[in-house]
């Protein structure tokens, strides 16, 4: 039997190599924080064919674009800004140039438009394609934690939450197009996702945003991250989630279904940020607030039990 899910393995390698450092921000955030190296941010993300893409049904432009844009998200979160970053390429013996080619076509056209440059990385042959980039970026402030909220901030989020896994089961199963009435929408938000650099940029110069978090693995699974690093609570009013309805054919019927998917699915790429400021702008929701403990639910002001929801965030293994 396997000893180790993603977490516990994580745990397992954060305990094994700790170390005490209050100049640094390790394993457990968005991004590894130095502040002796001018408040240098660092961090990776990979993906690989047959687990987060079908090689068949693969536009490998937008591959290229999202796989810089899901650790622009990170830099994101940490509220700072891209510098430099290293890319490594697992090339299986099928792949043809012209994948190649349009893979890194869409990588520099998302490297241009955040003016990030590529110094460095690998090639490697493989069975299957992968991809791996490490990105580099600097905070202008403090950094943005994930271990950082306070009791009575606001918990908001950024954009539309279940977009991008709306967007996926219409790729993984034909039937489910009927659902959607507009299912590109939907398909785009998840093969293209936008980091939310310009808009943390914007809301940290603007307000106090005491933690933060990108949502890759479900909103509400990085919600439970910020409340156990901050050693604190959440209620959530599930019906305030901003959820793209108008686009969805039986939404009225399947309100909470649909509301729970969203919730649980993963790779938003959104923001959930905490912060003690009302905030009204354009593309921010206030879903709720951080409380002393508990992890509470409510739809149409009545508790939903935590344990009834099945899924509440994607682990990977
Ligand atoms: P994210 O979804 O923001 O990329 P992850 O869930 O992948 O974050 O990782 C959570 C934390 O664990 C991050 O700080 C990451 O750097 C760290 N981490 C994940 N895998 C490893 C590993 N193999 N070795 C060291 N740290 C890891
Ligand atoms: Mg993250």
């Amino acid at each position: 039997m396997k000893k180790y899910n993603e977490f516990s393995l994580i745990e397992k390698i954060k305990k094994d190599f700790s170390f005490q450092n209050k100049n640094i921000i390790g394993i457990g955030d968005d991004c590894a924080f130095l502040k002796k190296e001018k408040n240098l941010i660092i961090t990776t993300d990979t993906l690989v064919e047959n687990k987060h893409f079908i090689f068949e049904k693969t536009d490998f432009f937008l591959l290229g674009k999202k796989s810089l844009s899901v650790n622009l998200s990170d830099i994101a979160a940490m509220g700072g800004i891209p510098l430099y970053f290293l890319l490594t390429l697992g090339i299986p013996p099928y792949m043809e140039d012209s994948f190649i080619e349009k893979f890194l076509d869409g990588l520099k056209e998302c490297a241009i438009e955040y003016k990030t440059k590529l110094i460095g990385g690998d090639c490697v042959a493989s069975n299957n394609f992968f991809v791996s980039i490490t990105l580099l970026g600097k905070t202008l402030k403090k950094p943005i934690l994930r271990s950082n909220a306070k009791i009575n901030d606001y918990i908001y989020t950024t954009g539309k939450i279940g977009d991008s896994s709306f967007g996926l089961s219409i790729l993984l199963n034909e039937e489910e197009k009927k659902c959607f009435k507009d299912e590109n929408y939907f398909v785009k938000k998840h093969l293209n996702p936008t980091p939310r650099i310009k808009l943390m940029k914007k809301l940290s110069g603007k307000y106090k945003i005491n933690s933060a978090i990108d949502i890759s693995d479900g909103l509400l699974g990085d919600l439970i991250h910020i409340a156990e690093e901050s050693k604190c609570g959440f209620e959530i009013f599930i019906d305030k989630i901003p959820i793209s309805k108008e686009k969805i054919s039986n939404f009225q019927e399947k309100e909470l279904e649909y509301i729970l998917k969203a919730i649980s699915g993963g790779e938003d790429y959104e923001i959930i940020f905490t912060s003690p400021d009302i905030i009204k702008e354009k593309e921010i929701t206030n879903i709720g607030r951080i409380t002393d403990s508990g992890f509470k639910l409510f739809y149409k002001d009545k508790e939903l039990a935590l344990s009834n929801i099945k899924n509440k965030s994607f682990i990977h293994f």
